[in-house]
């Protein structure tokens, strides 16, 4: 029997359509409880129905609490994921036998198990993102051994987060971000060999600004990743607002049409204006194409709303 790989929302109806959501780094640069309250606001105001929020860091004192964050979330009426990058010092995609390679691994495991339980706290059922390597620049490719670490710890990390009702999610990032998983393909391969090990609340994970890079078209993307797709990041090629770029939306909204999609569609633009000096070193965010959020939040659901309604009008309710 397989477990609904759904993702569960606060607010479902038999009926759900597509919900749109937004990536709390559009609003905040941390989870400060001031900010927590900004994002979420922020968020129901401009007409989104889910957040998505990076797990805060366990060992920041001033992160609003998993109580707050709820209160927040149900005052606003909006749904939640969660969501995180491994990093260099905590990297499952690496050799355990190397010098360090098993310490790596092991704060690589325990943020993914954090993230879980941040998730399980707040009623969240998806914890996605790059979850099965470091979002860096590796200087060679993975490794037969990196490769195999990966897919144990996830078959672990997978089995707790099923005992909490939470699906995890593999988003695969461009050649400079990870040399593990690059493409939709790649990502299924990956998914079948987690498969194999009894996992079956895993998913997979399409951003489009990678996407862009690494496939024939984002159509290919999403008819590679067939039944696995289970959660989108929009955003453009320059990761600016989304609509003013040259990514080919319409041929992805049919694509998912013609797949029947019915996960979560959610927004991501990144402006060093908002985010955190760590995140913007990170993803490179070099350039303030934008700089007013809210603006921002609201350009792009009004270009999502009349782009769905026109390309898969039985996908979502305006
Ligand atoms: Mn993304």
């Amino acid at each position: 029997m397989g477990f609904d790989l759904r993702i569960p929302f606060r607010r479902a109806a038999e009926d759900l359509a597509t919900p749109l959501g937004v990536h709390a780094g559009l609003w905040v640069a941390d989870w400060s409880p001031a900010s927590a309250r900004a994002a979420i606001e922020g968020s129901a105001a401009a007409g989104y129905q889910l957040i998505e929020i990076p797990v805060p860091d366990a060992t920041d004192p001033g992160a609003a609490s998993a109580a707050e964050t709820v209160a927040l979330l149900e005052a606003a009426g909006l749904d939640a994921v969660v969501s995180l990058a491994l990093d260099p010092a905590s990297d499952i995609n690496v050799d355990v036998s190397a010098p360090e390679g098993a310490a790596v691994s092991a704060r690589g495991e325990q943020r993914l198990t954090r993230a879980v339980e941040f998730a399980a706290a707040i009623g969240a059922g998806y914890v996605g993102g790059v979850t099965y390597s470091a979002m860096t620049k590796y200087a060679h490719p993975a490794t037969p051994a990196s490769r195999e670490n990966a897919l144990e710890v996830l078959t672990r990390v997978a089995r707790t987060a099923r005992a909490a009702d939470v699906r995890i999610g593999l988003e695969y990032v461009n050649r400079y971000e990870s040399n593990l998983l690059n493409t939709a393909a790649q990502t299924t391969a990956f998914l079948g060999e987690l498969d194999a090990r009894g996992v079956d609340n895993a998913l997979l994970h399409v951003d489009t600004y990678h996407a862009n890079s690494e496939e024939l078209s984002l159509a290919d993307a999403v008819q590679d990743a067939g039944g696995r797709l289970g959660y989108l990041h929009l955003s453009e090629n320059h990761r600016g607002v989304i609509g003013t770029g040259s990514l080919d939306w319409d041929g992805l909204f049919a694509a998912l049409a013609r797949g029947g999609f019915r996960g979560p569609l959610t927004v991501e633009s990144f402006s060093p204006a908002v985010v955190s000096p760590a995140t913007r070193d990170g993803i490179g965010a070099w350039r303030t194409l934008w700089s007013d959020p809210a603006a921002v939040a609201e350009r792009s659901i009004d270009f999502l709303r009349a782009r769905l309604a026109a390309s898969a009008p039985h996908t979502i309710s305006i």
